[in-house]
């Protein structure tokens, strides 16, 4: 039934995905195209399973952060246009070209390293300038974008078909965040009047991720590039609900043992937990090189059945333990969620409060060891 079998899986619910997309949608509008983030492995989610999926409901770009990862989007067959959020050295210029990536130019020179390359390769590759209006990443100054697109002009082997920024901190409501966003779009608008002035067509806008489709109705521009979002998780707690998304990874893990323990025996490496009185213990075959942090130790309740059951013990590097209590109706073999099944369940973005990061990291820390089970 699932394909690749094991105790511990990632189920990815390509059919939330599709409906988180449907409520992006909804919030933005008919107009703007959505560009799905599909960099890292697509969140954890994988790249090619996910990008066949977005286009199928209706994403008219992907993104990715290297060039390989664009090219194993192209081997999969995968024919929409593949944006580049970072930048390539020169020796993966070529594959940039051959394989039709659409690179985010930030500079004169990286437009002449491109346009050249494209130049010898005898192809017309699109590409988007970046602009810098405040993220301090990559992208040219508001004030020098006609000079980059002069550059770019240059080679009829390149053409210009979008420009872009990127906003840092568009999913905060603090004030001072909320003025600095607004004057990252203002910026933006600046230089893409001045392009305009200049009597340049400055293509496809766009400037949003997943905090600006929540808050800011202005970033929309001609496209949105939500990836947290579309994987199901609001860009902070506190906005939850607003763009009603679900969790499309569910990790799933076994109970594979069940014992008895007396009062006052210890669980797991360090023996940091001692049974307090007579309890059952599950293993689960999952652990920190799967992608569960081991900071969790000993935070974290699992679910079974919607039932939550505390992690005990540290946290192995293939295997945990949970308290499954003294009359537990546990049984042996059953499945646990240990994120992102059912609304009872705990949560990536869970997970990352109770270790101090962002569901990002949760969902693209759970690692290849663990087989990506699809259910459309
Ligand atoms: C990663 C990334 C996004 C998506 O960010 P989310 O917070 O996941 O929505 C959008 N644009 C750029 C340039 C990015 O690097």
């Amino acid at each position: 039934m699932w394909g690749i079998m094991r105790a511990t899986r990632a189920i990815i619910h390509l059919e939330r995905l599709k409906a988180n997309l449907a409520e992006i949608r909804k919030r933005i509008g008919p107009k703007p195209a959505i560009c799905i983030p599909v960099k890292a492995d697509a969140y954890g989610h994988g790249a090619v399973r996910v990008g066949i999926a977005a286009i199928k409901a209706g994403a008219k770009f992907l993104a990715v952060a290297s060039v390989q990862e664009g090219i194993e989007l192209r081997e999969a067959g995968i024919v929409a246009p593949i944006l580049l959020f970072s930048l390539p050295i020169p020796e993966e210029l070529e594959d940039v070209v051959r394989f039709h990536i659409t690179p985010l130019v930030p500079d004169a020179e990286f437009a002449h390293l491109v346009g050249k390359t494209a130049e010898q390769l005898g192809e017309v590759l699109p590409v988007h300038i970046k602009i810098d209006t405040g993220m301090g990443r990559i992208g040219c100054r508001p004030e020098t974008a006609l000079e980059l697109v002069k550059a770019i002009e240059a080679y009829p082997s390149l053409h210009w078909e979008g420009t872009a920024t990127h906003l840092s901190v568009a999913d905060s409501l603090d004030p001072d965040d909320r003025a600095y966003t607004e004057k990252q779009l203002e910026r933006f608008n600046e230089a893409v009047d001045r392009l305009r002035q200049g009597g340049y067509n400055p293509g496809i806008l766009h400037a949003a991720n997943s905090g600006a489709v929540v808050l800011y109705e202005n970033s929309y521009f001609d496209m949105v590039r939500p990836g947290l979002l579309a994987y199901g998780y609001p860009p902070i707690p506190s906005l939850s609900g607003i763009v009603p998304v679900k969790p499309v990874m569910e990790l799933q893990t076994h109970v594979v043992f069940v014992k008895r323990v007396h009062s006052g025996e210890s669980i797991s490496y360090g023996r940091i937990w001692k049974a307090p009185q007579e309890t059952s213990i599950g293993t689960l075959p999952i652990g920190y090189a799967d992608g569960l942090p081991r900071r969790l130790s000993g935070k974290l309740s699992l679910s079974i059945k919607g039932v939550r059951y505390p992690l005990v013990g540290r946290i192995c590097m293939d295997q945990c333990m949970i308290d499954l209590g003294r009359d537990s109706p546990v049984q042996r073999w059953e499945p646990v969620t240990v994120f992102g099944g059912t609304e009872a369940d705990p949560t990536a973005a869970d997970l990352a409060e109770l270790v101090g990061t962002i569901p990002y990291e949760i969902t693209c820390g759970i690692n290849k060891r663990v087989p990506r089970v699809y259910v459309e």
